[in-house]
């Protein structure tokens, strides 16, 4: 299956960065990637962004508000981020679940609304340190898929992340046999509960992805891509990531 990078630049960006977006989306139409490439910008330069890329590489939101429109202050649909540009959106990032409290019933809620709006969802899972050590990393992501992902899913429509949350910009990655372990996990889990479609879904590791380790990573048995951090933030490294898959 086509490969996947994608850059989640988190609460990071001002309008200079957007240079950084204009590099990547021209070095791609000169020399195309064998993988897909999406940048996740802040919602502020989701518009901007993308009318950059001028579809020479897909933008997406870092995430979305379930809702269609109304009074939710500060909320941001997902229909709004479809027509600011945005082809995707990140979904229950552990980072949202845990600062803002975000629950699988509320991450799957998001998920629908993102289908309904056009939008590829790229729904975030991963274990705790903790959760890992005490053998529980299968039951934990099992329990994050079963309650995240909703009936309906189809490869087309949802990418899988995985990003084990000790990995997430320590600079510390799994050994590769355990990241082929729980992927393997990842894609059975799939495949029993949305049959055949579950063996085209993408899955993407994340976690501490740099030009360095990207190579040894994306080549691994059911790591279909990645999701990058810190290193997308700067156009060299994130191509360097992009031309390793
Ligand atoms: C992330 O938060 O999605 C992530 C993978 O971050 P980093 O690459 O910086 O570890």
């Amino acid at each position: 299956m086509r490969p996947m990078i994608a850059g989640n630049w988190k609460m990071n960006g001002l309008l200079a960065q957007l240079v950084e977006i204009e590099t990547i989306a021209v070095a791609c139409a000169a020399s195309p990637p064998q993988a897909d490439c999406l940048i996740c910008p802040p919602a502020t330069l989701l518009a901007l962004a993308a009318r950059l890329a001028a579809g020479r590489i897909a933008i997406g939101a870092q995430t979305c508000d379930a809702g269609i429109s109304g009074a939710y202050t500060g909320d941001i649909s997902a229909n709004m981020c479809r027509n600011a540009g945005a082809s995707a959106v990140i979904l229950g990032h552990s980072e949202r679940r845990r600062f803002h409290g975000e629950t699988n019933e509320q991450v799957s809620t998001k998920v629908r609304a993102a289908w309904a709006a056009g939008l590829l969802a790229i729904v975030c899972i991963g274990e705790t340190e903790r959760q890992r050590v005490e053998g529980r990393t299968r039951t934990v992501l099992d329990d994050q898929m079963d309650g995240s992902l909703p009936d309906g899913l189809t490869a087309q429509t949802t990418v899988v992340a995985h990003e084990p949350l000790w990995s997430i910009g320590t600079g510390l990655t799994p050994e590769p046999a355990e990241i082929e372990a729980v992927h393997a996990r990842i894609r059975q889990a799939l495949v029993a509960r949305f049959g055949d479609e579950g063996l085209s879904v993408n899955i993407l590791y994340g976690g501490s992805v740099t030009p360095d380790n990207a190579r040894d990573i994306l080549q691994l048995a059911n790591v279909d891509g990645a999701l990058v951090g810190g290193a997308s933030l700067d156009a060299i490294a994130f191509e360097a990531i992009l031309r390793s898959a």
